[in-house]
């Protein structure tokens, strides 16, 4: 196993799949249009699946799909079969936002698939639609009942901001045992793409805890030792589980195992890093796996990166790339190309 300069090991690549997305959600892609990826840098599924071998090689055993919206990839379980079978593999999710997922679902199972997240922040249709641009949710909501269906259980992830959804705690709470989804609120986040963030919208982990202990009464922390998983995770009397990511207010980055592979093959080792790793150029010019693996153990053997700490010492902080401009110059800097 490979460690950065901080001792945290390689393990948790998150491998977006399209920079392309269906919704337009204002915290992360509210332009109409944006400068795409290049269509011949995408990488095929052989060259991901060729990566994802030296990836696995160095110690990866974690890997999620992501992007954009990774089921808007043609033939995403084909790719999700290629994976699935590696060795070495323990874990293979995907993160959608959950509108073609009733189709894929059973696909994507039969491939392989061992988990799925859906996105959702909100369960009032026109509160999604003003948030997404899009009038999707009840095929969000067949998306979920699908997953729940055919995987028994899932993971709801909800980026709660103030005067957006900070009222719907309870109710998605609520709505996650009815699927049996563990809810985790995450905070806003002043990452690439939410280019209309400000430290006022953000809702901290404490005032969301307060929140809920005000309608379900005592919540006790699960303790976790060793975890590197972002989510803090929290019980209710009853039983129920949920986590908050408090990335904002108390990120984890000491911890942080994670890289991020976008679709065109880039290597990004923080979600707030602005320069990644090329690893197309050197694949497509038929570099040894040997070779790859160099580069990848001394990009991560060199990591430093620790980009939600540095943002919140900020203090008074801003949108990271507050310039819709500059974000059209650079599709990497966005959060959809290099993957949530
Ligand atoms: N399209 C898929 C989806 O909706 O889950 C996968 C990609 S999306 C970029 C992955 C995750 O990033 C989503 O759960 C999304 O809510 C989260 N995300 C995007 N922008 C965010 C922000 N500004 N703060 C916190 N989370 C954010």
């Amino acid at each position: 196993m490979i460690k950065d300069t901080l001792g945290r090991p390689l393990r948790n690549l998150r491998l977006s799949v399209t920079d392309r997305c269906n919704l337009r959600c204002e915290y992360c892609m509210p332009e109409d249009d944006y400068v795409w990826l290049p269509r011949e840098d995408v990488l095929h599924f052989e060259e991901t699946s060729a990566l994802v071998d030296v990836f696995l090689s160095l110690g990866v055993d974690k890997i999620r799909l992501t992007g954009g919206e990774p089921l808007l990839r043609r033939d995403a379980a084909a790719l999700v079969q290629m994976i699935a079978a590696k060795p070495g593999l323990q874990d293979l999710a995907l993160t959608t936002n959950g509108v073609l997922l009733a189709d894929q679902i059973d696909a994507l199972k039969a491939a392989g698939l061992g988990r799925i997240t859906v996105s959702l922040d909100t369960l009032h249709r026109d509160r999604f639609k003003a948030l997404t641009r899009f009038d999707q949710l009840d095929a969000v909501h067949a998306g979920i009942a699908a997953a729940h269906r055919v995987f028994g259980r899932l993971k709801i992830d909800t980026v709660v901001i103030r005067g957006v959804n900070d009222d719907e705690l309870v109710a998605l709470i609520e709505y996650g045992r009815a699927v049996n989804g563990e809810v985790r609120f995450i905070e806003y986040m002043d990452v690439g793409g939410a280019s209309r963030w400000s430290a006022e919208r953000v809702v901290s982990r404490r005032e969301m805890l307060d929140r809920l202990a005000r309608r379900f009464g005592a919540i006790e922390p699960i303790d976790e030792p060793g975890s590197s998983a972002p989510a803090d995770r929290y019980a209710l009397a009853d039983g129920t589980t949920f986590g908050i990511i408090a990335s904002t207010t108390d990120p984890f980055c000491r911890t942080c195992d994670r890289s991020r592979l976008t679709a065109d093959g880039m290597w990004y080792l923080c979600l707030y890093a602005t320069r990644g790793l090329d690893l197309r150029a050197p694949l497509r010019a038929g570099l040894p796996a040997e070779e790859l693996q160099a580069m990848i153990r001394g990009g991560w053997g060199a990591r430093t990166d620790r980009g939600a700490e540095d943002r919140l010492a900020l203090g008074d902080r801003r949108a990271f790339v507050p310039v819709q401009d500059l974000l059209r110059k650079d599709p990497h800097l966005e959060m959809h190309t290099r993957g949530g």
